[in-house]
């Protein structure tokens, strides 16, 4: 088992864990099973993004039809390698931010313990991709997951929170503790999961995803000061009467359908 103190510590010898690329082993095989068994699919490979000394990849192997592992950092690729013997593992020493994902065409899974100082690229890369993704499983700082899983009104609603609502069911499948990784960083941690609710409509979203940003633009403003140098006073007026938004109202307080709206008025 990969995923336990003494396997980690041994197999990195002298080397140490390199906090440039965000490197926390977990060390609790418990855990590390209970996330591949959400995350993947025996149907399907699994992408896994950063899989260090393979904790993670003994068991999305377990449960997936193969898994494509991305690895930016060549001792982790090497040790990786010695530590894991399996035809259906496919580890590429690439930073996965330059990874063409254009190669598959088949559906897939993705798994990952992010490295913390990427979280965001990362899954925005994941999100605007063309691939067919059944689920997205990852695990991000506590307070990062709180942000995508936002609601209205909350500090952390953002478009960012937005546009995850309008592509994704998102669940908090579970809490982390900082103990399970070696090392142990400073705060604690959350697997978030992402289910994709409808059709990927590209033509749309990138209107509507600008719209949205748009609206957020300052946030601190109303919605018609952030609308005012976009569109003219006429069609602001017709947001407001057909979406029956009050006048100061401000972006942090519309929902996804009031989003969904104010795009179909701007359109017509
Ligand atoms: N999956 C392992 C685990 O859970 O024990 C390691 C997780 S560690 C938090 C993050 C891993 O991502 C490290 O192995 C690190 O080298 C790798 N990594 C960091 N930046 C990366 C990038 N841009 N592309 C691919 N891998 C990256």
């Amino acid at each position: 088992m990969i995923a336990n103190i003494a396997y980690v510590k041994s197999v990195l010898g002298d080397l140490r864990a390199k906090k440039k690329f965000g490197q926390n082993f977990l060390i609790d095989a418990n855990i590390v099973d209970k996330i591949a068994e959400k995350a993947c699919d025996p149907r399907y490979t699994t992408i896994e993004i950063g899989p260090g000394l393979g904790a993670l990849t003994e068991m999305l192997l377990k449960y997936s039809k193969s898994v494509d592992a991305y690895e930016i950092d060549k001792d982790m690729y090497e040790l990786l390698l010695q530590g894991i013997q399996d035809e259906r593992l496919q580890v590429f020493l690439t930073d996965f931010l330059d990874a063409d994902l254009s190669v598959y065409e088949e559906p897939l899974c993705v798994c990952a313990n992010l490295p913390y100082y990427v979280t965001t690229p990362i899954l925005f890369k994941l999100f605007e991709s063309d691939l067919d993704l059944k689920k997205i499983t990852v695990m991000v700082q506590k307070e990062v997951a709180d942000r995508l899983n936002a609601g209205i009104g909350s500090e952390d609603y953002s478009a960012l929170s937005v546009e995850v609502q309008y592509l994704y069911d998102v669940k908090l499948e579970m809490n982390v503790s900082r103990k399970v990784f070696y090392p142990s960083p400073n705060v604690d941690s959350a697997v978030i999961s992402f289910t994709p609710k409808r059709q990927r409509d590209r033509a749309f979203e990138q209107d509507f995803f600008q719209l949205v940003k748009n609206c957020f633009r300052m946030r601190r403003k109303t919605l018609h000061n952030n609308l005012k140098d976009l569109y003219d006073e006429a069609t602001i007026k017709r947001i407001y009467e057909e979406c029956g938004l009050k006048e100061n109202v401000r972006a942090q307080e519309l929902s996804l359908e009031d989003f969904l709206r104010i795009c179909e008025v701007v359109k017509r």
